[in-house]
This record gives C-alpha cells, sequence and structure tokens, in this order.
C-alpha cells in the first residue's frame, strides 16, 4: 500500500483544493497548463484532456465566470502580487461558492510568457450558506424586534445600550441611532437609578437567566420629555464570549394604570353623588381612628324623602340627593369625610371634633338645608323644599369599634326622627353599650317611622 500517489497530478487530486497553474501562451492566450480534478469539478468541466496537456482557459472557466477571473490574473501578473478573489460556478448539483488564491510561480517555464500563476481553490460554499442562514435569522430577528408591540431593549456589561427597537423609540421619543452606545440610565429616573444598577448587577450574579413580566416588575421609565413612563419589564441574559448581555422587554402601562386608577376610584365612590361610598367612609374612618384623637360622627336621613320621589319623581329625588351631596361637602371641613352611606342617608366622620363642636357643625349643615341656603341650579322646574334629621355620636376615649358608633349615631337620628324631624340628636358621652339598642352591624339599623 503506498500512502503517496505515484505522481505529482496524483498527488493534487489528493487535495480537497482546488488546484490549477494558469499562463500565457507564446500566442499571448491564457491556458491552463496542469489541474486537478477538483478544479474541474469546481468550473463544471469535464476532463477530455490529459492533465498534463495544456488547455484553452476559456474551456476550463465558464464564460460567466471568466472576466473577473481573467482581471485578477492580470493583476497578478503584471503586480506580481498574489491576489484573491470569490467567484459562484453554477452546477448541476446546485450553486458553489469558491474562494481563489492566484501566486505567481518564481519561475518561468520554456514556452510560456513568465511566470505561471497557481491558483489555489477553496470551497466555501458551507460557510457562505452557514452565512445566508445567519443573515437570514438576523433578518428575521431584526424584523420580529421592530415589529415587535413591546419596546425591546439590549444593554452590554457596562450598561449601554446595544439594540433599541421601533416600540422603544415611540415609548420613549428617542430615535434608536441617539440611544445606541448610551448608557442605560438615560431611560430610568434618577430616583431609581442606584437601585436599578444594584438590580442588574444581582441579577447578573444569580443563576436565574430570565425574569418575566408580571405586577412584581413594576418599572418606571424616563420619558424625553421628562415625564415617569409607567411599565411592566421582563429581563433576560445570555452570556457571549463570557460577556454578559441583557434584554429587556418593557410594556408600556400607562392606559392600564390609569383605567386602575379609574376602578380603583369607582369602587370606593358613590356613581350618583360622586361623595366617597359607604367602603371608602368605612377605611378612611377606620383609618382616622388609629389615632387616639376624639372623633365624632353623625348620620344625616332625608325627611319624608318617599314624598319628594312621589312629587318629583325619581329623578327629582336623585336630584336632591346631588344637591344635597355637593352642600354637605362644602360644609365638611379639609379633614373631615362626608359620604353616602346609601338611599337617602348620608354619614360623616369629623376628627378632632368634641360632641358638642358635632352638634354644631351637624346643626349648621341642617339649617342650611332647612333654609334653602346652598348653591343649586335646579334641573326640576320647581324647588323642592326639604329637611334633614341627623344623629350625632362620639368616640369614648380608647374606644375602637366603628359599628358601635354608628349604632350610637344610628339611635340619635331615632330620636329626632321621634321628635318631630328637622333636628339634631346627640348621642355623644353614653359608651355604655347596656344602654344601646342589640344591633347586628351598622347598616342593619331599625328604620325611622314612617311619617304620621
Ligand atoms: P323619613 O326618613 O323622614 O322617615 O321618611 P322617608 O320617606 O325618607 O323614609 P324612608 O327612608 O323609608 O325612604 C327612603 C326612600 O328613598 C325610599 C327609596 O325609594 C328612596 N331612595 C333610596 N335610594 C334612592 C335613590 O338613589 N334615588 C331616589 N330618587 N330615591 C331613593
Ligand atoms: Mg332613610
Ligand atoms: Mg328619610
Amino acid at each position: 500500500m503506498n500512502k503517496w500517489p505515484g505522481s505529482v497530478q496524483d498527488f493534487v487530486n489528493e487535495i480537497a483544493a482546488s488546484v490549477a497553474v494558469i499562463a500565457y501562451n507564446a500566442a499571448g492566450e491564457l491556458i491552463v497548463t496542469a489541474c486537478n480534478d477538483s478544479f474541474l469539478d469546481m468550473t463544471g468541466i469535464r476532463r477530455q484532456w490529459t492533465h498534463s496537456s495544456p488547455v484553452a482557459f476559456d474551456a476550463v472557466i465558464p464564460s460567466y465566470a471568466r472576466s473577473e477571473f481573467r482581471e485578477k490574473l492580470r493583476q497578478c501578473f503584471t503586480t506580481g502580487t498574489a491576489q484573491e478573489l470569490e467567484q459562484v460556478y453554477d452546477l448541476k448539483g446546485g450553486t458553489r461558492w469558491w474562494r481563489l488564491s492566484l501566486k505567481p510561480l518564481r519561475h518561468a517555464e520554456e514556452g510560456y510568457v513568465a511566470p505561471q500563476i497557481l491558483v489555489t481553490g477553496l470551497d466555501i460554499t458551507q460557510r457562505m450558506e452557514l452565512m445566508r442562514a445567519l443573515e437570514v435569522s438576523t433578518s428575521r430577528f431584526r424584523s420580529v424586534v421592530d415589529a415587535a408591540y413591546d419596546a425591546i431593549i439590549t444593554m452590554d456589561q457596562r450598561h449601554n445600550i446595544t439594540l433599541f427597537n421601533h416600540a422603544a423609540e415611540k415609548l420613549f421619543w428617542y430615535e434608536a441611532s441617539e440611544m445606541i452606545g448610551e448608557h442605560i440610565e438615560r431611560l430610568i429616573p434618577e430616583e431609581y437609578r442606584p437601585n436599578h444598577a444594584q438590580y442588574v448587577d444581582q441579577f447578573a450574579r444569580s443563576p436565574i437567566r430570565s425574569r418575566e413580566m408580571d405586577e412584581r416588575n413594576r418599572v418606571f421609565g424616563l420619558h424625553r420629555d421628562g415625564s415617569l413612563l409607567p411599565a411592566e419589564a421582563a429581563i433576560s441574559k445570555i452570556n457571549v464570549d463570557g460577556v454578559i448581555e441583557f434584554t429587556a422587554v418593557i410594556r408600556d402601562i400607562t392606559d392600564r394604570m390609569r383605567l386602575m386608577d379609574l376602578f380603583q376610584k369607582q369602587a370606593i365612590t358613590d356613581e350618583l353623588t360622586g361623595l366617597p361610598n359607604r367602603r371608602q367612609f368605612i377605611d378612611a374612618t377606620r383609618a382616622m381612628m388609629e389615632s387616639d384623637e376624639i372623633l365624632s360622627v353623625f348620620i344625616l336621613d332625608v325627611d319624608y324623602f318617599k314624598k319628594i320621589n312621589d312629587t318629583y319623581g325619581h329623578d327629582g329625588g336623585d336630584e336632591v340627593l346631588r344637591a344635597l351631596g355637593k352642600a354637605g361637602t362644602a360644609t365638611s371641613r379639609q379633614m373631615d369625610i362626608f359620604a353616602r352611606w346609601g338611599g337617602e342617608e348620608f354619614v360623616a366622620a369629623l376628627p378632632g371634633t368634641d360632641a358638642e363642636q358635632a352638634r354644631e357643625i351637624a346643626e349648621k349643615l341642617r339649617s342650611i338645608f332647612e333654609n334653602q341656603d346652598f348653591a343649586h341650579t335646579w334641573q326640576i322646574g320647581k324647588i323642592p323644599a326639604f329637611t334633614v334629621s341627623i344623629g350625632v355620636a362620639t368616640r369614648a376615649p380608647g374606644e375602637s369599634d366603628l359599628d358601635a358608633i354608628l349604632r350610637r349615631a344610628d339611635e340619635a337620628l331615632y330620636r329626632a326622627k321621634n321628635a318631630g324631624r328637622n333636628r339634631v340628636e346627640v348621642n355623644g358621652l353614653t359608651a355604655d353599650a347596656s344602654q344601646h339598642r342589640p344591633v347586628e352591624g351598622a347598616s342593619t339599623r331599625q328604620q325611622p317611622r314612617e311619617p304620621d
């Protein structure tokens, strides 16, 4: 077994590279003086001649590849320096890319115009196909990134921005070209910057590779105009040759936040009057009661409201309730809360107010309604005259049960109704529970008597 083939021709045939020697003949024509099978496979020309006999360049190189090839050969001949070119050959089996290197051989051989040129070619089809595939996937990636609804920003280990997609441009009002290479802090409100840097460092060291977008990942971005952008962010990291790169997907939640604010407000607001509703009243008053401060509450009930409904219709009744709400709020102090309890009943919590002061406030309100001493432009023709009855109760020192205080206010209201209505009654300083009617909750009060 002879490892090495006998002739040089056999030897060059064994090399995966394509090899040819090219020269000018005496007539000044390009000829291939020798080549291996790979060279002929490369150009797609079948061998019909012995390797050693020279053949015309044009007979070996397909017409579409000739002029470029010739030009490089000419440069190689005239400058005496190595040249390179990439050529595409269309073969039956498909298109193939070759990288050809042209080198002048040192000595001219007899019969040829000196020197000859050694052409060696490497099949780079696979690499080109890989590059093409990479290009395709890169442009696919680019189009996905740019079509994304969410802002996508990548940054390098030093927190400099390396990618800024269209959605990011729209969200932050910066062009990608302005932001590439900039530090990510430009997009973070100043007060969050120290935290952010720490968070990213921690994330870089953590074994977790991505953090999803959820409620916990609420962040604020800094808009070009200086405003805060409420957002949710998902981040991930990849290790590129030992260097960590980060990708953040940022979703603008301004609309959602607005909606949530609205829902939150709706949940604690009475629709008809715009006043705080019962839930808000209870929460706010319980919060007031966290301090040991004195506090009074009152419950206000419109007298003979059924009659107002009967006379002016339900819409008329509604308008009375709205006017009453407005006047009640206008009469309240900043720290008070005036709320709609339900139906034609209103409640107020008056912090720092003892029974006597609360009685005065309630009395003032009562007289405002009796005297129609409030601003309202009535939509319902005739102005309805109405009065209210109010029951006041005051928190006993250390008392923490709001329901109990409200029950006492309700008892006072009951007395006001029984005593002829259009009155204020106070149930202030009796903290002795045995004196009170047993009632399950503040809302299940005994109804005032029907008018006679
Ligand atoms: P009094 O309190 O003086 O004993 O008499 P009243 O007529 O006000 O008695 P009651 O509390 O029994 O009646 C309240 C009425 O209020 C009954 C109900 O139809 C009406 N009402 C409750 N909620 C609304 C509302 O949102 N709009 C209107 N227009 N009427 C309401
Ligand atoms: Mg009532
Ligand atoms: Mg009533």
